[in-house]
């Protein structure tokens, strides 16, 4: 990779809402190219529209973000403290006749008599994309679009330009939704002098059906997988293959190794399917990779509000035997391991050498009652010995009572 300098990007989320997936994925990969480089985050709060901006909604993007890892440097910016800096650099477009102040005929009732307009040259505009290579755009179409409200009253694409070029934004990577808005902030960045960052368009988060991901596919806030239970790791690391892929068989990766692989010219052109059998396949590959107390502590948690931890099991007796055993069997080898649990002995080492499913299984299903639960182990250590005791012991009284067909 040639030297690039000092690298400076942004992460600018509006809060209007909570921190979406996709939002979070387009941050996470400012932040791995950042890092990679050895450069800096500045994270922006849009947050001009006053009515739909709320706190909570800034509360819950800090709280996802650091969760995930993904760090910032210096302090959070708000746009809606700017004010002031926006209305300086207006005034320079006013002064210098790029901007001007339009009368507009109200067509509607609360529409302004006066708005401010930038002065279209009506040229082409051409950046080269990371992402999407050569982009062109007759900005004529763009006719004198609106700046600003009153001189007063910046609107956001001016505000946009002016943080990026005040914070030293060298590199913005953002949605492709943002597309069209480029040659508008491109202009604005011409006639205030400013330089032109790189820039690179990501592709958009689908669902499954290949339409915009949205709530009616499920949980899009990254705060809802956090209480689900996911491993922010997973989430890292699934969400970095959202659109990226280092072109190699690799698909688990710590956030280090993804800082050490990623790089902007790997995203692919196309949009990435979000996929949560994917995200729960990444997630428990990163449970098999953490230390057994903690996988264990983590079952823990999990299981501890089942029903058949919270109430002794309802259950057929039948469903006891395992399907290649007989009910003679089941019974002996449910007392052989009440006696086991009981003098502390080895219980897997009986189940091995007589059959681990005609052992393991009537102890598990007696224990719970579940047809899908953890390992006998686990919950025998998470219930104690008493009360499993307890369990084995109904069982054999329930399985011997059960009428023989
Ligand atoms: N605030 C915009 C968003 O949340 C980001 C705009 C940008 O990246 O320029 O989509």
């Amino acid at each position: 990779m040639p030297d690039l300098g000092k690298i400076v990007v942004r992460i600018p989320p509006s809060p209007t809402g909570n921190l979406h997936i996709g939002t979070a994925r387009t941050a996470l990969f400012n932040y791995l190219f950042t890092k990679k480089h050895g450069g800096k985050v500045i994270l922006r709060s849009e947050d001009t529209d006053t009515e739909r901006s709320k706190k909570e909604f800034e509360e819950n993007i800090l709280e996802a973000l650091e969760w995930l890892g993904i760090k910032y440097d210096g302090e959070l910016v708000r746009q809606s403290e700017r004010g002031e800096v926006y209305k300086k650099r207006l005034k320079t477009m006013l002064d210098n006749g790029s901007a001007y102040v339009s009368k507009e005929e109200p067509k509607e009732e609360g529409q302004r008599a006066e708005v401010i307009r930038f002065k279209n040259l009506n040229k082409k505009i051409a950046f080269d994309d990371l992402v999407r290579g050569q982009v062109e755009f007759d900005t004529t179409d763009l006719k004198d679009f609106v700046i600003a409200k009153s001189a007063d009253e910046p609107l956001y694409h001016l505000a946009v330009v002016v943080d990026d070029a005040e914070f030293g934004v060298t590199h913005v990577i953002r949605g492709e939704d943002h597309i069209s808005n480029t040659p508008r902030q491109i202009l604005i960045q011409e006639a205030l002098g400013f330089s032109r960052p790189v820039y690179a368009h990501i592709p958009l988060i689908l669902a499954t059906d290949r339409s915009k991901l949205s709530k009616r596919h499920g949980a899009t806030a990254v705060t809802d997988y956090k209480e689900r239970g996911y491993l922010p790791e997973a989430m890292v690391n699934y969400l970095a293959l959202l659109g990226w892929n280092p072109g190699t068989d690799q698909e688990i990766f710590s956030m280090d190794e993804l800082i050490e692989q990623f790089s902007l010219e790997k995203i692919q052109k196309g949009g990435a399917i979000f996929d949560e059998k994917k995200l729960d396949w990444v997630n428990k590959e990163h449970i098999k990779r953490l230390p057994p107390e903690v996988q264990k502590e983590m079952i823990f948690e999990k299981i501890k509000n089942e029903p058949y931890v919270l109430v002794v099991p309802d259950y057929s007796p039948e469903n006891l035997i395992w399907r290649k055993s007989t009910k003679e069997e089941t019974l002996k080898h449910l007392e052989e391991a009440s006696k086991i649990i009981e003098n502390g002995g080895n219980l897997m080492e009986y189940a091995e050498r007589v059959g681990k499913g005609a052992v393991l299984w009537p102890v598990r299903y007696a224990l719970t009652g579940a047809e899908a639960s953890p390992d006998p182990f686990t919950i025998l250590e998470f219930l104690g010995t008493e009360e499993s005791l307890k369990r084995i012991k109904k069982a054999i009284i329930a399985l011997k009572d059960e009428k023989q067909e």
